[in-house]
């Protein structure tokens, strides 16, 4: 995609949860067409296989205590691929304005005179609520909804615990798995009922997702027994409870984790080679 003399230019591209069918058509081209591609550890291996074999691919990481790179890294490295007049994708897991530091990375291009453009992608709270049968709005149970980080500092986690508990709302909560037992708590200690329903949705939209439900009661020891893992989005509202009736994706087939496996391994050997 590189022409002589042609200046360099970066693409923040949202990748969504991780089926690659939820990619939007723009996301899909420049990938094709990119002569370089960073990055973030919760972009899909399916994903990444839209990239042309001739780019570069550098993996930016950032999962939780394993930072690869500082966000001060990357973003120096994105200034430096465009100034040397690459077409630089930077990929990012789900909507890159939701959670995602997308902002802060386009602040320093912004100040280094770089050129940019955002690619929304789909956001976990709406992809992975899809892939697990719970509208996060309906007439009979919610007409609001909110998105908070439970990324939990210190041990606590600092929401604002009575916007959470009202009434006739769903609250979408991005990286609150450590934090799932003093979420549960302190909703219940700001007046939300015990028997609210609540899942938690590991790896939404993939073959190896899962849906645990259960109450702000119980899903502290719930999620303990099932063991689940990072990347999990905790959805908490009366309508959880519709997902007994509209479930409708059915991930895990033997053949369907097998053929993840085997193109998980196919990028990670093409990883160890571009890096
Ligand atoms: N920019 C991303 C969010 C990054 S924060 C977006 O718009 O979706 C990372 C958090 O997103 C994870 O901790 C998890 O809460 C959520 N997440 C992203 N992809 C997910 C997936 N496939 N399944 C479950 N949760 C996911």
């Amino acid at each position: 995609m590189k022409t002589a003399g042609s200046p360099g230019r970066v693409f923040l591209v949202g990748a969504g949860p991780g089926d690659p069918e939820l990619l939007t058509l723009r996301a899909v081209r420049l990938l094709e067409r990119a002569d370089v591609v960073v990055y973030d550890h919760l972009v899909s291996s399916a994903v990444l296989g839209f990239v042309s074999t001739s780019a570069e691919r550098i993996y930016a990481g950032k999962r939780r205590n394993e930072h690869t790179m500082r966000q001060e890294q990357i973003n120096a490295l994105l200034v430096k691929l465009a100034q040397e007049g690459k077409q630089v994708v930077r990929l990012k897991g789900g909507d890159p304005f939701i959670f995602g530091r997308g902002g802060e990375e386009l602040e320093t291009l912004a100040a280094h005179g770089v050129a940019f453009e955002v690619v929304p992608g789909v956001t976990a709270a709406s992809g992975v609520s899809s892939y697990a049968g719970i509208p996060l709005t309906h007439r009979d149970f919610a007409q609001s909804c909110i998105f908070v980080t439970g990324h939990l500092k210190n041990g606590t986690a600092d929401l604002d615990w009575p916007s959470l508990v009202r009434p006739r709302q769903t609250v979408v909560i991005y990286m609150g798995l450590g934090g799932l037992p003093e979420i549960c708590r302190q909703m219940v200690l700001h007046g939300a009922p015990p028997t609210l329903g609540i899942a938690v949705v590991q790896d939404g939209s993939i073959a190896t997702q899962r849906v645990v439900t259960g109450t702000l009661n119980d899903m502290a020891e719930r999620v303990a027994q099932a063991g689940l893992k990072s990347p999990c989005l905790t959805i908490i509202g009366e309508v959880v409870k519709l997902h007994a009736t509209l479930e409708w994706f059915r991930p895990v087939t033997s053949r369907s984790v097998r053929d993840a496996a085997a193109t998980a391994q196919r990028h990670h050997q093409a990883d160890a080679i571009s890096l």
